[in-house]
């Protein structure tokens, strides 16, 4: 044992806060805690037949809030190579995700004039969900995406792509080339970046002078106010607010100058940033009005994030009051969907197939396995109409509507549908 690990095993004794390092944006050391989720394993991590009699690693999902720059962030407990090199997410399973990568393209393409002669990256370009509408409208596009299997489906669709994490390096790299970015877009990616300051510093040296960039993420907000917990995981490493948003972009010579609220992921922010010094893109009415709505709600002070843990639990509580309360009528309850998300909620709120029999997804990469942590079977769809549950908890509650409608069959033996956020509610 070295001299430093002893000192830090006499600091750490029980009651003392553990080590959390510093804020991934501005270094300050973490003092304060929004909620902690216990021990979770990787919620993408989906555990096949011949693994199930195996240990399985399970992280703290703690999360903190830095009281300088106020982001709201959980330690990178595990590495980004681990995490997402060979990642079991296809973005194109989800037909109102497509419709919204379809419509934002036509967006895009009339506000900018994009035309043959302009250049559109995206960074985690996925399967090319996205850019392959820009493809289709012959708009010169790439993409960046570090996973080489999802990044194969989107060559496959003509999307090419550059098998790569983005940050300075890769910036420089494709600048020096001369491939500088009209649009660079980045949705549902900045959460996922443990290297903040290297990925928007990267965002500055890949966007042409007059260029525009679009980034997509969670709103803090939401996830705050609507009680979002299990949009935590060791995957998102950051959770941003316009606030915190600004301030970064800021300290890396890039400016917003517009926002859109989306309902996406349950309530996301799409912002629109230039460089600081193209003044031909003023602030919009939107943007000075979500921020002064942030300011209101009190997004830079500590007192906004103390009432978020407790929350949680009640949220937990009642779900885990209309599961005992339906088992005990000896109703079957199964999960729809295999997201991230459910493994967080399932995980925190201990449910197994103690209360759920098995889940099912529409993504052929994950049936036949079983959810990290709980081990709950993932089955294709048709075993619902196989097994006539009473009960159905939709796992992805923010694509609700969408479940509900493709399910409608179901209420044929009279089965209703359950979301556990922002409180379980039976949808009759
Ligand atoms: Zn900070």
């Amino acid at each position: 044992m070295t001299a430093s690990s002893q000192v830090s095993t006499i600091e750490s004794a029980p009651g003392a806060p553990a080590d959390t390092g510093g804020c991934r944006f501005c270094g300050t050391t973490l003092h304060h805690s929004v909620v902690d989720l216990g021990m979770s394993p990787l919620c993408e991590s989906y555990v096949s037949r011949d693994s199930l009699n195996q240990m399985e690693p399970f992280y703290p999902l703690h999360v903190y809030v830095c009281d300088q720059c106020y982001l709201v962030q959980l330690q990178e407990y595990v590495s980004r190579e681990h995490i997402f090199s060979d990642y079991a997410y296809f973005s194109s399973y989800s037909d109102s995700w497509l419709e919204h990568a379809r419509r934002y393209t036509e967006q895009m393409i009339a506000r900018w004039d994009l035309t043959s002669r302009s250049s559109v990256v995206e960074v985690a370009s996925n399967d090319g969900y996205l850019l392959q509408y820009f493809v289709a409208k012959d708009i010169p596009a790439f993409g960046i995406e570090p996973a080489a299997n999802v990044a194969k489906v989107a060559q496959q669709k003509g999307v090419p792509t550059l098998v790569r994490f983005f940050g300075r390096n890769t910036a420089h790299e494709l600048a020096a080339q001369g491939r500088l970015a009209d649009l660079l877009l980045g949705n549902n990616v900045l959460a996922q970046v443990n290297d903040l300051n290297d990925f928007v510093a990267g965002l500055r040296i890949l966007l042409a002078p007059r260029g525009v960039i679009t980034i997509e993420f969670p709103h803090l907000m939401r996830l705050v106010e609507e009680n979002q917990f299990d949009t935590i995981y060791h995957e998102h490493f950051s959770y941003f607010s316009l606030y915190s948003t600004e301030r970064i972009f800021a300290a890396h010579g890039l400016a917003v100058f517009d926002v859109e609220e989306l309902p996406t992921h349950g309530g996301s922010l799409r912002i629109y940033a230039r460089h600081s010094e193209d003044v031909s893109k003023p602030e919009s009415g939107r943007l000075l009005d979500l921020r002064s709505r942030e300011a209101d709600a009190g997004i830079a002070t500590l007192t906004y994030y103390t009432s978020f843990a407790k929350n949680v639990e009640e949220t937990k509580r009642k779900l885990l009051d209309f599961l005992i309360r339906a088992k005990r009528e000896g109703k079957v309850v199964v999960g729809y969907g295999a997201p991230g998300k459910g493994n967080t909620l399932l995980n925190y709120c201990g449910i197994r197939t103690d209360f759920l029999d098995y889940t099912v997804d529409r993504s052929p990469h994950k049936q036949g396995k079983f959810l990290p942590g709980t081990h709950i079977p993932i089955y294709h769809p048709d075993r619902i109409r196989e097994t006539r549950p009473d009960y159905i908890l939709i796992l992805p509650w923010n694509l609700k509507d969408e479940i509900i409608q493709q399910l409608a069959y179901a209420r044929e033996w009279g089965a209703q549908f359950v979301v556990p956020i922002p409180e379980a509610h039976v949808y009759r």
